[in-house]
């Protein structure tokens, strides 16, 4: 590993650092954390911090309660936005019980059991996550709206762009953390913008996606404004996805998924992995895309992918699209159906237990489909026999409750405990009277 014990009691006193934040997320992908101070440094880089498990939604009952954090050396890094006398940091969290056994309802957890596997198998994970989300307006309370004055769309430039000295901000705080920007922009809707991280391994991924999502949120908050990640804040505009450009390397991280004397330059491992993701995916749109919400954004006709399908031609409207970049560092596939609203550790064991099923099973892919799905009907679909997504958080629950692949991939504790609360979330929902159908209905009948 990067760092020692001794190395981050040395950085914490050289950097005048006060407080760390031991971090964790929750089944349902919200980041928890604890702040001791430098005094208790020791103490929690020897695994003696706990908590209580029985607080956190999804972990564990009261009677049980007791739960460890043993810090990941690697994840130290300090928080930039926050004041720099008496500094704070971070440290990422595995979850463990009193016994010393791993927590299998952390999932930090699950996804390093996939990596391992990967691993065990030759392979190294890489990710690049290109997150989007809206920025918007507070109202005289300090209350999130949905209100922007902001008219900008896909790349414009300021004085148009009103928000570039946000996006600007939240970059340079990344990078003084070590997390690499790959590019910035305004995205097509009103106050939406898009950063994409720079590619990396699994596992540092899913951490940067929650470090990414709360210094967001903060640096915009500074800004008087207001970041969502929520999937589809406004109907008849794009939503926002959090695309996963995925590949596999070898030990020495060489991209084996370039294959030169492939038409498009892809290996055949890359088609397996291809094939395990769409054979997979309806089984788990549920963890790519967790809410009520999600569904809304999985339209057609909004760059937002509605069925199963590959193209190998750039093709928006496919669930996977092959960036036309090539070559060892950039051959990738790319999955459009992911939003922001995932626990990124989830998802991400999920799209690779998937591709790795793919590999062992020797699975082929359906050929690609090169035109605008969006513009076929249902039935030329059926015709050419294209599945479609879960529309609704539904049929995702029911996809995932039938789903052997799923319950292996999450173990029995993550994997109940999320069918519940999504079942319930549905059920709430389903009783729910949305202003549409008051404006609709209340009128007419
Ligand atoms: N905002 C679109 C979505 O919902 C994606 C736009 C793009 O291609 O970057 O996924
Ligand atoms: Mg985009
Ligand atoms: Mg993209």
């Amino acid at each position: 590993s990067r760092y020692t014990k001794k190395d981050i009691i040395r950085m914490a006193e050289e950097e005048d650092v006060e407080f760390i934040r031991l971090q964790f997320t929750d089944i349902f992908g919200m980041l928890k954390n604890v702040a001791v101070t430098a005094s208790q440094l020791e103490k929690a880089l020897n695994n003696r911090c706990m908590f209580d498990g029985s607080a956190i939604e999804g972990f564990v009952r009261i009677e049980e309660s007791d739960m460890y954090l043993y810090p990941d050396l690697d994840t130290f890094a300090i928080f930039p936005w926050r004041p720099q006398q008496g500094k704070v940091a971070r440290l990422m969290c595995d979850v463990y019980r009193p016994n010393g056994e791993p927590f299998e309802g952390d999932p930090r957890y699950v996804l390093k059991k996939v990596l391992k596997e990967a691993a065990d198998m030759g392979y190294e994970f890489h990710v690049g996550p290109e997150c989007e989300f809206f920025l918007f307006h507070t109202d005289e309370e300090g209350r999130p709206t949905t209100n922007t004055h902001e008219n900008a769309s896909y790349f414009d430039v300021g004085p148009i762009d009103l928000a570039e000295n946000v996006r600007r901000d939240i970059v340079l705080n990344l990078e003084d953390m070590d997390i690499e920007v790959e590019a910035s922009h305004h995205e097509l809707s009103p106050a939406q913008h898009e950063i994409d991280l720079e590619y990396t391994e699994g596992l540092a991924a899913a951490d940067n996606i929650m470090t990414f999502k709360m210094a967001v949120k903060t640096i915009a908050k500074r800004h008087g404004l207001h970041a969502t990640f929520m999937p589809k804040p406004k109907a008849g505009m794009n939503g926002s996805g959090m695309h996963i450009n995925m590949s596999l390397a070898d030990a020495h991280g060489k991209n084996l998924f370039v294959d030169d004397n492939d038409s498009l330059g892809l290996s055949k491992v890359a088609y397996q992995f291809m094939a395990g993701i769409l054979a997979h995916i309806r089984e788990i749109t549920l963890l790519t895309n967790p809410l009520v919400n999600s569904y809304k954004r999985l339209v057609p006709g909004y760059d937002a992918p509605v069925c199963v399908a590959w193209s190998a031609h750039a093709n928006r409207s496919a669930l996977i699209r092959i960036p036309s970049a090539r070559g060892e560092d950039s051959t990738r596939i790319e999955l459009r159906c992911p939003d922001s609203a995932v626990n990124p550790y989830l998802a991400l064991a999920a799209c690779l237990a998937a591709g790795l099923d793919g590999i062992k099973k020797e699975m082929t892919p359906p050929a690609s489909v090169d035109c605008n799905v969006f513009a076929m009907t249902d039935e030329e679909m059926r015709t050419l026999g294209i599945e479609q997504l879960p529309q609704t958080l539904g049929e995702a629950i029911e996809a995932f409750e039938g789903s052997a692949f799923a319950k292996e991939l999450l173990g029995d504790h993550i994997y109940t405990k999320y069918l519940e609360a999504k079942s319930a979330e549905w059920k709430k929902f389903r009783a729910e009277v949305t202003d549409w159908e008051v404006q609709e209905y209340l009128y007419k009948f």
